[in-house]
Parts: structure tokens; C-alpha cells; sequence
């Protein structure tokens, strides 16, 4: 048999994280205590200096969460994992991690809107600037990065233009420039695509999405690829002593699990993003099911994409895998499994016919989400991106007829039935 970490992700989602010993429950148990039991004064103490290992209070860590966690880095190919209270959190996190005021970004334009806000304004505040520049697009990216820039940030496949990044040709850049590449994978998953293979080395995600599955719970996950060398002079936030924990440097105490270990005893001890057992179960209960859910998310989704080629009332449609794609080639290399349940497209028109045609949908619903087993639309100018100028948005590529369309699990013959029924509406 092979060893865990030589799996598939597909049997990874169904037994990877919990191992039950003789005699434990089977599943996942949700231990929903804030707090663990010693018997010994000195034990936690050294629970506090980080000389042991071992629960000590639920902010920090839990053994479901913990669960969870070791699930997506064996799935992503990581060494560690840091579940968090959301999406949001395990950016903020990710990128706190390694940087702070005085210090740089660089992301590309085509990020999700609260990730965009939250890089391109919140973090701005606390004295991090970014730099965006469009993506894949070598010459800029090597143009924005400066001495004291410590990330480069980009989503696998954008939300919601779904454009698909280069991941080997960026990482190249980076490792050139001794700084890791941060992957929002939230809309590929493991299953689809493991950005650490392509040499990612920092994976994020939301997994409110597709890794929930069925619009349960906000979460977020940070992975560590463990590959990163943070000994280049570049990064003393890792090798150099830390006071707080009397003088012990990350990279030393904890070599490839470094980043991870920082993130979780320094970020989510003090900013407390945590995420509860319950959402940990859930989420992970939802993992189970992540490859036979992707697998139909995909099919569906390339046929729904294919049906509003033809629709005469469409004006473009942008899903990765369709041949006429500009991202065709990147997702046969990036995304040969499928291409995921997103598809943004333009209803000819404006603002005024496409949310006529959101309107008018029945078995699709106009919600704020996507990755969900129901199929929902959206429409991003006036929703999700509504926090950014006309002018990023038109840059970002957030036109004003564009539609994110969620595609579910359903039967795709019933799912463009109510597209079209919609579309003889306007
Ligand atoms: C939703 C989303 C986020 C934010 O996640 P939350 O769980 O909503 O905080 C970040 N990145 C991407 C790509 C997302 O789709």
C-alpha cells in the first residue's frame, strides 16, 4: 500500500485528515471545547514556548480543525495548514505573514473584489502597498518589483473574469526574485489543480466555495508547500529571533514548516481569525464528495458554455476550456481534469437587459456566491466589484454586461432550459 502522502486527491478527499485508532469513531468527531486538560504545570508552559507539541486553547488550535487542515495540505501537496475564519482571513494571514508596513506587493488586477479592497486599501492603511499590474504579463511583473517587495499574489482562476494564470511563468519570476508566489486556489481546488506542482508556494483559499460545496460555512485555508527558501537574506521576519518566544527563530525551530507555524502562533494567536470545529466538520464533511462534485461542476459547465456560444442574445462568453478560449492552451496544462463550475459572460445589451435576465431566472438563483451545488448567477459590476471605480473595474475586466454564472450539480439539460427561458424574456 502506498504511504498517505502518495495518494490521488480523489482518495485523499475521502481518507486523508482523521486516522480513527482501534476502537475511535469512524468519522470525524467535533470536539467543541475551547480548552484541553493537563496534569502537569510544566507541560504547559512548554505548550507555550512552542517546545512541545499539543492543544492548548482552540484560538490557536483544535483537533478537528487540525483534521481539516492535514486533509488539504495532504490533498494540495503541502506540509502544513492553517484553517482560518474565511477566505478573507486566510489572505490577510497569508500575507501578514511575511509582510508588513514599509513592505510591498505585487498582484495581479483580476483578483476577487474583497481580495482586491483588501490588498489594494485595508492593507494600504496599515502602510503595505501593492503594485497591480495585468496578468501574466511578464514585463510588468518585473517592472513592479522592488527591493522591499516580499510576494507576488494572484488567483489560479480569476473571480470572476476566469482568466487562468501561468503559474510556472510566474513562479519563475519570483524564484528569480528570491520572493514566493501566494496562489488563491479557491476555484480550481486540489482536485482540479495543485498549484505547488507547477512551484506555487504558498496556496490560499475560500473554502466557502467548492471545498464546502453546499453553501454552509465561510472558511478559508493557508497551505505550505514547505519548498520556499526563506534563508536569502529577505526574509528575517522567519530566521531571525523572535523576543516573543524567548528568542527562537522560525526557520531553525521549524525548518520547511516555518512559514505555517509563524502564521498560526504569532497571526491567529493575535488576530484570532479562527475557524469553529463545527464549520471544520462541515467543511470537511464536504471535501468527501470534492472530486465527484468537480468532475460534474466541469462537464456541466462546458456544456452550459457551449450552449451560450450560440445564444444569440450573448454578446461573449469566457470559460477556460472552451477552444476558442485565450486561456485554451494555459488550462489543457493547468486544468486538464476540468475547468471548474465558473463561466463569466456578457448579455448583449447593458446593465439594464442583463439584470432583466437575472430577473427572470427560476431554477438559477441570484445569490452572492459560487461554488455551490445550486446553480447561481451574479452580476459583478453592480454586486461583488461594486467597491471599485469604474475605471479598475473596466481594467480588472468587469464589464458592465458580464454575468458569473455558478454552474450547479443539477441536470445541465434542465439548467439551460431556465437560461433560455430567460433569455426569451428580454
Ligand atoms: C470568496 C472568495 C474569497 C473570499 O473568501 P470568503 O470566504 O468569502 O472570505 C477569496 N478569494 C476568492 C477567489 C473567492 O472566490
Amino acid at each position: 500500500m502506498k504511504e498517505l502522502k502518495d495518494l490521488t486527491v480523489e482518495t485523499l478527499c475521502v481518507q486523508g485528515g482523521y486516522q480513527p485508532k482501534n476502537g475511535e469513531p469512524r468519522i470525524l468527531p467535533i470536539f467543541q471545547s475551547t480548552t484541553y486538560k493537563y496534569d502537569d504545570a510544566d507541560e504547559v508552559a512548554a505548550l507555550f514556548d512552542l517546545e512541545k507539541d499539543g492543544h492548548m486553547y482552540s484560538r490557536i488550535s483544535n483537533p478537528t480543525v487540525n483534521a481539516f487542515e492535514e486533509k488539504i495540505a495532504q490533498m494540495e501537496g503541502g506540509v502544513g495548514a492553517l484553517a482560518t475564519s474565511s477566505g478573507q482571513a486566510a489572505t490577510l494571514l497569508a500575507i501578514l505573514t511575511i509582510c508588513s508596513a514599509g513592505e510591498h506587493i505585487v498582484a495581479m488586477n483580476n483578483l476577487y473584489g474583497g481580495t482586491y479592497t483588501l490588498i489594494g486599501s485595508t492593507l494600504e492603511k496599515f502602510g503595505i502597498k501593492t503594485t497591480f499590474v495585468h496578468l501574466n504579463n511578464v514585463e510588468e511583473l518585473e517592472n513592479a518589483i522592488q527591493d522591499n517587495t516580499k510576494l507576488i499574489f494572484s488567483e489560479t482562476i480569476g473571480n470572476p473574469g476566469v482568466d487562468v494564470l501561468d503559474i510556472e511563468l510566474v513562479a519563475n519570476v519570483a524564484h528569480k526574485n528570491n520572493i514566493p508566489l501566494i496562489v488563491d486556489n479557491t476555484f480550481a481546488t486540489p482536485y482540479l489543480c495543485r498549484a505547488f506542482d507547477f512551484g506555487a508556494d504558498i496556496i490560499t483559499h475560500s473554502t466557502t466555495k467548492f471545498l464546502d460545496g453546499h453553501a454552509t460555512s465561510v472558511g478559508g485555508i493557508i497551505v505550505d508547500s514547505g519548498k520556499f527558501n526563506w534563508n536569502n537574506g529577505k526574509f528575517s521576519c522567519l530566521t531571525d529571533k523572535d523576543p516573543n518566544y524567548h528568542g527562537l527563530s522560525y526557520t531553525e525551530t521549524f525548518k520547511e514548516q516555518a512559514y505555517i507555524t509563524k502564521a498560526r502562533v504569532v497571526f491567529m494567536r493575535d488576530l484570532g481569525t479562527t475557524m469553529s470545529p463545527f464549520n471544520a466538520f462541515l467543511t470537511n464533511l464536504g471535501v468527501e464528495t470534492l472530486a465527484l462534485r468537480m468532475d460534474k461542476h466541469s462537464t456541466n459547465a462546458l456544456k452550459v458554455a457551449k450552449y451560450l456560444e450560440k445564444q444569440e442574445k450573448v454578446d461573449w462568453v469566457n470559460y477556460p476550456l472552451l477552444e476558442e478560449n485565450k486561456n485554451y492552451e494555459l488550462s489543457k496544462k493547468y486544468l486538464s481534469k476540468g475547468a471548474s463550475g465558473i463561466i463569466s459572460f456578457g448579455v448583449k445589451g447593458g446593465t439594464e437587459e442583463t439584470k432583466k435576465w437575472i430577473n427572470n431566472l427560476k431554477l438559477t438563483t441570484l445569490v452572492v456566491h459560487v461554488g455551490d451545488i445550486r446553480t447561481h448567477a451574479l452580476h459583478p459590476a453592480s454586486m461583488t466589484h461594486r467597491q471599485l471605480s469604474e475605471e479598475a473595474q473596466i481594467e480588472a475586466g468587469i464589464l458592465p454586461n458580464m454575468v458569473r454564472l455558478s454552474v450547479g450539480i443539477e441536470n445541465v439539460d434542465e439548467i439551460i432550459e431556465d437560461l433560455d427561458q430567460a433569455f426569451k424574456k428580454i
